[in-house]
């Protein structure tokens, strides 16, 4: 079969599932061949013969698996990281949640301990780590798994020796003073309904209570109870209104922000 005619068969398969199913066809195709895109391209006219493991990756795709978790990696920060079912798919807005945690880091004594609740892939403390280079990075899950996939994506981009990955619920397993909590928590409502992508992601990284802000109420609560100097999380574009009630109840004053898409996304404390 030609490449084109693969790309034309992919498109067939994938046009009901993505908007773009032509380029998520040829990154399948690139995959299989190991050859980068500049060269399927100039190469669309060749011979190839299609193995079990496109066929099967173009099923999988079919059926709304996220393209992330059959390729084995998503890109985050112009960066790629590994990533499978053990842990959520990054998310360009998660960009901003590290931003943010960057500027804040800035007003922190120096060799400040930041920790990062819920790290999943690990993409915020492995960014944080090459971002902040004098910082101490603490990287807590409840989930082992997770815990493992942030582990090797750490080894990857060189900073496992500048992060200390913790097993544990929230703050429990952190026995040392606490600089800055950064968290991305799982933050949706356990009976929103989710669209097909989602339900391949972890249910542990994705529902964050009965209306979905409770995790990050306990936070706030953690925050305060530990004296922490700053905290930034990211929330659920209608969180906003709740969680500032919650916080000024507290004596808080948070400072929101917004996602490019001009959703609320998620707030700071200083
Ligand atoms: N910190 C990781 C991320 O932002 C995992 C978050 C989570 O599992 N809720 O993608």
């Amino acid at each position: 079969m030609r490449i084109k005619e693969c790309v034309h068969l992919g498109v067939e398969c994938l046009q009901e599932v993505t908007p773009i199913p032509q380029k998520e066809t040829m990154l399948l195709l690139c995959d299989m061949l190991g050859k980068e895109m500049s060269w399927l391209v100039a190469h669309d006219a060749d011979e190839i013969i299609p193995n079990e493991w496109f066929y099967t990756a173009l099923k999988r795709r079919a059926n709304h698996e996220p393209l992330e978790y059959i390729l084995g990696r998503a890109s985050f920060y112009d960066r790629e990281f590994s990533v499978d079912a053990r842990v959520l798919i990054p998310r360009p807005e998660t960009e901003i949640l590290v931003d943010k945690a960057v500027l804040l880091a800035k007003t922190l004594p120096e060799k400040a301990h930041i920790v990062e609740i819920g790290s999943g892939s690990g993409i915020v403390s492995i960014m944080l780590a090459l971002m902040l280079p004098d910082v101490k990075i603490t990287a807590v899950d409840i989930s082992s798994d997770a815990l493992h996939v942030s582990q090797s994506n750490a080894m990857k981009h060189g900073v496992h020796e500048r992060i200390s990955f913790v097993q544990g619920s929230y703050l429990d397993a952190i026995h040392e003073s606490i600089d800055m909590i950064v968290s991305n928590p799982p933050y949706i409502a356990h009976d929103e309904p989710l669209g097909k992508g989602l339900s391949f992601e972890p249910s542990l990284a994705l529902f964050g209570g009965i209306k979905g802000d409770e995790m990050l109420c306990h936070i706030i609560d953690l925050f305060m109870q530990h004296r922490v100097k700053a905290l930034v999380c990211e929330m659920g574009y209608d969180q906003k209104e709740p969680l500032y009630t919650y916080c000024v109840a507290k004596g808080l004053e948070p400072t929101f922000y917004q996602d490019l898409a001009g959703l609320d996304r998620g707030f700071y404390i200083q």
